[in-house]
């Protein structure tokens, strides 16, 4: 259920009815809109019948019931898009947000030269991996806590803020003495012990929806993360499995405008993943900014053919240039800048 409180509403209304709602069992949200604000009162043991009647409380406009099974991530609690900020970096606004880095981080060398060279050409986030889910057992894990302390160096030299994967909930903690945000990756999108501490951890999270997960669980796995009360979530497309086997997954590319009717959290598209291939992630980005979304995780390796994980799929430095001009003029093409 939602308290639409009025225009104008005061500190003090907002107060009362989060009080009330804490009496009747609820948690309750405060989501500040551009005109009015909302309380999200969430909460299963929570009584729905009593609330109904916060209607006459000092402020408040209308007490609604909440249609979908998600909640805080949806429209009809806060119909203005929202931005997430990571050091600055602002997902959900008027700017395209790249974020490119290799698939892993191997060593020094390979990601302070990734990092410099996805700057020079416009990336405005470093990614990579330094906690691998891979699917077998036997493949590259990652270089652990190593991985992530040459992160922070990439980032110290070029001044990018990092993004890199978590995978154990028991690694949460570790992971942001490091990182600006958390990437949580398809393998993990149910892990609810993993999301529920991610909801408690003061940092964005940037959540990629599962090789078979419908938008509607995509958006349920992002509730743990807000009804715990972290906000800053932006939401990953990063291919679906079908029948196709010509790419690595089908980039579900109606994930990006259905996403945005559903919700107010911003989403980006991770055409890597999706192609499996180098060659076709140029038309995958391209046709993700056409479609809305607001920002691109794209693979970068310094030597595509030395990768120890994804080199496949990974983009050198100079088809990252030019895949950046490139983007550019779509951008422009649909009012965005880059
Ligand atoms: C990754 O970003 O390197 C990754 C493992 O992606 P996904 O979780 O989408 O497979
Ligand atoms: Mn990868």
């Amino acid at each position: 259920m939602i308290v639409v409180m009025k225009i104008g509403a005061t500190k003090d209304d907002m107060d009362g009815v989060c009080k009330r709602a804490e009496e009747l069992g609820f948690t309750p949200h405060i989501i500040y809109g551009k005109e009015r604000n909302v309380v999200g009162l969430v909460g299963v043991m929570g009584n729905r019948e009593e609330a109904l009647m916060l209607e006459n409380y000092s402020g408040v406009d209308k007490v609604v019931k909440i249609s979908k099974p998600y909640k805080l991530a949806s429209r009809e609690v806060k119909q203005d898009s929202s931005v997430v900020d990571v050091c600055g970096v602002r997902f959900g606004g008027r700017d395209i947000v790249v974020i490119a880095g290799p698939c892993s981080v191997e060593s020094e060398k390979q990601i302070v030269m990734v990092a410099e060279q996805v700057k020079a050409a416009g990336a405005k986030m470093l990614r990579g991996g330094a906690f691998k889910p891979r699917t077998s057992p036997y493949a590259f894990q990652g270089l652990g806590e190593e991985g992530l302390k040459l992160l922070a160096k990439a980032r110290e030299v070029t001044g990018l803020p990092i993004v890199t994967e978590v995978v154990n909930p028991v690694d949460v903690d570790l992971v942001y003495k490091y990182t600006d945000m958390f990437q949580v990756g398809a393998r993990n999108i149910q892990n609810f012990a993993l999301l529920t501490f991610l909801g408690q951890a003061k940092k964005p999270v940037l959540l990629k929806r599962g090789m078979s997960t419908t938008i509607d669980e995509f958006l349920m796995a992002t509730e743990y993360i807000l009804s715990e009360g972290n906000r800053d979530v932006v939401l990953c497309e990063r291919g679906i499995r079908t029948f196709e086997t010509s790419t690595r997954n089908t980039l579900d590319i109606s994930c990006v405008p259905v996403v945005k009717a559903k919700s107010h959290l911003p989403i980006v598209v991770d055409p890597s993943h999706a192609a499996g291939h180098w060659g076709y992630v140029s038309s995958l980005s391209k046709a993700a900014i056409a479609a809305g979304a607001d920002g691109l995780l794209v693979e970068v390796h310094p030597e595509p053919e030395k990768a120890m994980s994804d080199g496949a799929q990974s983009l050198n430095p100079n088809q990252f240039i030019t895949l950046m001009g490139e983007l550019r003029a779509v951008a422009i093409a649909v009012g965005r800048y880059m």
